[in-house]
């Protein structure tokens, strides 16, 4: 007997997990951590629903956090087996599973702290930094294409899924006493207009697809209004004389909009003379995509080879901050520049300090790409708050304050039905992962109206057989 499941990101985006078993072999899809209020977050302290020493193998969809960051603890309580990956998303792994390990201390030393105060006894940290490089130890790269054997009984081929550098839709063979079953996971699916990176890759059969459905009710802007409206905001910044601020998140977005700039400065159009990455870990991720230049699209493959083949002959005008005195230098530039930081939300790292500098100032312009979760300072910019308190002090909010949906590393509604609609009949058997209640029921409605497909909702635990 086969069986699936689902034990992260069933009816939520975060915590990406589901367990598959063929006659009593145990192999894991993802092993994400739970990432948004506490009493999500809480369900990474739970034990593991299954014995990690008993798992035969982990295939790893993409570095995402939500798909990857409780790795290091299912190694620390005892998995031994191999971590299947693509090459990009092991070094992609590798900048993310050190900053969450760095987090994740100081976030339960910071608890500790209360507990003591309150006389309660402390909570160990998921795992240390201790635990990461064990952890990247056990990973085994595989290109996209290629089948390989995951354990006795399973077989895998990564799909390139268009999402982030390395990121795969994830193809697996069942090999079970009723016959072979064919099982794809759609992974987290890319957004087509991303730069970069190619479309996601069209399947074209199934037995069961898990699909994605962060998206499943609504459509981006297009990629076309929101890059007017970004030419627009850098052009009113250049003739206010004010910086241009972006929080950005390290990996994907911030090489997105770097190539973006790159772009405008190629067409000269970039009225702006500087460009700062004030990021340590976009800095890193940036090394890491210019990498595997042979994994992008042709477009931005041949733009970027035509003008010196990385981010800084694409966009001559950019400039790297490694160290705090150089991020600190930015701070004495009233006007003239863009400056791309983290956090994406906001919440902590450098981007703090340049909102400091420039929130206050009438000339200056915030320009938010991605998405911000409920209580973070972005989505108080968002909102159009006044003030905001920052590093202890509260800032004005002078500066104007633009919001650019249309960017998203994911698939919109119309795009993952499109995706899904490309499996041929016999018609798979579909369950949608990795979304809101709401945009999963609405997609399901889609789905059936469009393909006629059943898509099924499944439940945290919930098991399914093949
Ligand atoms: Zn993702």
């Amino acid at each position: 007997m086969a069986s699936l499941t689902f034990h992260g990101a069933a009816r939520e985006v975060t915590g990406s997990c589901h367990l598959l078993e063929c006659e009593g072999v145990q192999v894991l899809l993802d092993c994400g951590l739970f990432q948004g209020p506490p009493d999500v977050e809480r369900q990474n302290e739970r034990p593991f629903p299954f014995a990690p020493q008993a798992l035969a193998a982990v295939v790893l969809s993409h570095a995402h956090l939500d798909h990857s960051g409780l790795l290091p603890k299912l190694v620390r309580e005892g998995f031994r087996g191999p971590i299947f990956v693509t090459a990009p998303t092991r070094d992609l792994l590798e900048i993310l599973l050190a900053d969450a390990a760095h987090l994740e201390a100081r976030d339960a030393e910071w608890e500790n702290r209360k507990r003591e105060r309150a006389g309660r006894k402390p909570r160990p940290p998921l795992y240390t930094v201790a635990d990461v490089a064990p952890t990247l130890a056990r990973t085994v790269s595989k290109a996209y294409g290629e089948r390989f054997a995951v354990a006795a009984g399973v077989e895998a081929c990564f799909r390139d899924a268009g999402h982030i550098l390395g990121s795969s839709i994830v193809e697996l063979w069942v090999h079970t006493p009723k016959g072979v079953r064919h099982v794809v996971f759609s992974g987290d699916l890319g957004n087509r207009s991303t730069p970069m990176l190619r479309d996601p890759e069209l399947i074209r059969g199934a037995d069961v697809l898990l699909l994605e459905s962060t998206y499943g009710d609504h459509d981006h802007r297009s990629m076309q209004e929101t890059l007017a409206e970004f030419g627009q905001i850098l052009d009113a910044a250049a003739a206010s004389g004010g910086n241009v601020v972006i929080p950005s998140f390290a990996i994907g977005r911030a090489q997105e909009i770097m190539y973006r700039l790159g772009e405008l400065f190629q067409a000269g159009r970039l009225r702006q003379q500087r460009v700062f990455l004030d990021s340590p870990m976009a800095i890193k991720a940036t090394e890491v995509y210019e990498k595997y230049v042979q994994l992008f699209d042709t477009d931005s493959r041949h733009a970027l080879r035509r003008n010196g083949g990385d981010a800084q002959g694409f966009l001559p005008v950019l400039q790297y901050t490694h160290t705090p005195e150089e991020s600190m230098a930015i701070n004495r530039i009233a006007g003239g520049a863009i400056i791309i930081a983290g956090s994406g939300m906001c919440s902590g790292g450098r981007v703090r300090h340049h909102l400091k500098w420039n929130l206050w100032r009438a000339a200056a312009h915030i320009v938010i790409v991605g998405f911000q979760a409920q209580g973070t300072p972005g989505r108080k910019l968002v909102d159009g708050a006044r003030k905001l308190r920052l590093l202890g002090e509260d800032i004005a909010v002078k500066a104007s304050v633009h919001t650019l949906g249309g960017f998203s590393a994911h698939a919109g509604q119309t795009a993952l039905v499109d995706w899904a609609g490309k499996f041929r009949k016999p018609q798979p058997r579909v369950y949608l992962v990795h979304g809101e209640p709401e945009a999963m029921r609405t997609l399901k409605s889609r789905l059936k109206a469009v393909h006629g497909f059943e898509a099924q909702i499944p439940a945290p635990g919930q098991v399914i057989r093949l």
